[in-house]
């Protein structure tokens, strides 16, 4: 935060400085002004960036609609809600999957997934470090154990090989994140789920619409989870659901979202799990939002791959890195620096992009999630591990090492892509990350 306030306040100085110069008659201002050390906006030059990145509202009379409705029903519960149903029902259209429980919030369709796949105490799930923390909550309040796995230098998603050399008789599933919304290499991790009977769920809360070999995604895999949360491609402020065709685990995910108790044909309550449930409400702005979808997914796509291409000549710069038969739906573009290329470090280049009027920031999460406070303690239940307590599991994380994940989060830059912006605005972003990569060239 302290970072981009300081950036903020220098772009700040710096535009002060553009109109007190503008006030100046011309030929005085070019003699008394100081030669600017470089073209760079941050030292003074013109902005590669001339457009505003664009903005617009993401909800209006679909939603509205939707909402009236809702407000003439006597009963908000999901069970056999219209709005609830309505909600699945399109959610099936776009992830043709068997069985669908709608849910509080991703963590908890993530949670419901594990739950349903049996995991349990001492068990192994390999996944992710770089991610949202929902991906493991599930994990560790099923008394399992995440075991981090390294990413692919420039897809941040699973490394395979990685993940099989994690494998051991404990290793019950493993939870492929589709990082930015850009598709996991599922056909591997299929595979190797396959050959180690393994359980894959797919966590698609920054994929939605995303595309692998022309698969939706959350297809593939086992299982497949989803987020509604507000920075989501689509949102009800916080929702999720979770979707499986798998008749093992598809039947189970109602119950597990819903306290144990099976409403479609009751037989009191045989499993033992929390309260997910989603309201009527929620999925009457849900089933609104995902009329936007495609066009949301298409949107972000197409900006996404065009910055790729903008940019995938730079010899400093390592682009997000996609499949070429794949639809990423860029939550956000992540690209790196190759620090050996370059005169600066990722600070200096993400203020001197932010200068050049680029939507960017340093980094994503701060640490991978192995490195928070809460596993480098082994303190998630009331400061302690039960797990690790009974000896069913020798995890430290504190040891735990992904050297690319490390990699990753010391040299990304992170920008922002949305549905609003124009491809002029990429072009200008690109064009800034051009200008700034050879002014900075070793
Ligand atoms: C947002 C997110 C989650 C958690 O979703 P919530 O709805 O916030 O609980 C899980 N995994 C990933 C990759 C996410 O981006």
């Amino acid at each position: 935060m302290s970072e981009l306030d300081s950036v903020s306040r220098r772009q700040f100085v710096a535009g002060a400085s553009t109109l007190l110069l503008a006030g100046t008659a011309q030929g005085a201002a070019e003699k008394t002004a100081a030669k600017p050390s470089s073209d760079l906006a941050i030292d003074g030059g013109e902005k590669a960036v001339k457009t505003a990145a664009g903005s617009g509202r993401r909800w209006g009379d679909v939603e509205r609609q939707h909402l009236e409705a809702m407000l003439e029903q006597n009963s908000l519960f999901y069970w056999q809600g219209p709005q609830t149903k309505l909600f699945i029902e399109r959610f099936k259209e776009f992830c043709p999957v068997k069985y669908a429980q709608s849910c509080s919030s991703g963590t908890a369709a993530i949670h419901i997934a594990v739950a349903a796949a049996g995991i349990g105490l001492g068990d192994e799930v390999i996944t992710s470090p770089i991610t949202d923390i929902g991906t493991v909550i599930g994990i560790l309040y099923q008394q399992a154990v995440p075991v981090f796995a390294d990413l692919g230098a420039g897809t941040y998603n699973l490394d395979v090989a990685d993940v099989e050399r994690r494998i051991t008789p404990k290793t019950k599933a493993i939870i492929a994140v589709h990082l930015t919304g850009n598709p996991c290499d599922l056909d591997a991790l299929k595979a190797l789920a396959d050959r180690h009977n393994l359980i894959l769920i797919e966590d698609c809360a920054q994929a939605w619409g995303a595309k692998s070999r022309g698969r939706p995604i959350g297809t593939v895999g086992h299982i497949g989870c989803f987020s509604l949360q507000n920075s989501k491609h689509v949102t009800c402020g916080d929702g999720g659901i979770v979707g499986s065709s798998d008749e093992r685990f598809g039947p189970l995910l109602q119950k597990f979202g819903d306290k144990g108790g099976n409403r479609v044909k009751w037989g009191g309550f045989d499993a033992f799990a929390t309260n997910y449930r989603m309201s009527e409400p929620q999925a009457a702005v849900a089933a609104a939002q995902l009329t936007r979808l495609e066009a949301i997914a298409a949107k972000r796509a197409k900006l996404g791959n065009l910055l790729t291409e903008k940019i995938a000549d730079l010899p400093s710069i390592i682009p997000h890195q996609v499949h070429p038969e794949d639809r990423a739906v860029y939550w956000f573009y992540m690209f790196r620096i190759r620090p050996e290329a370059l005169r600066c470090n990722r600070s200096v280049f993400t203020k001197a992009l932010l200068a050049e009027g680029a939507s960017v920031s340093g980094g994503y999460i701060k640490v991978p999630l192995y490195g928070e406070p809460v596993f480098q303690n082994h303190g998630f239940f009331a400061g302690r591990w039960p797990v690790k307590e009974m000896g069913l599991t020798t995890m430290d994380f504190s040891k735990h090492h992904c050297p690319e994940v490390e990699a990753i989060l010391a040299s990304s830059i992170r920008a922002t892509i949305n549905e609003n912006m124009s491809e002029e605005y990429i072009l200008g972003v690109a064009a800034a990350i051009r200008k700034v990569a050879q002014h900075y060239a070793a």
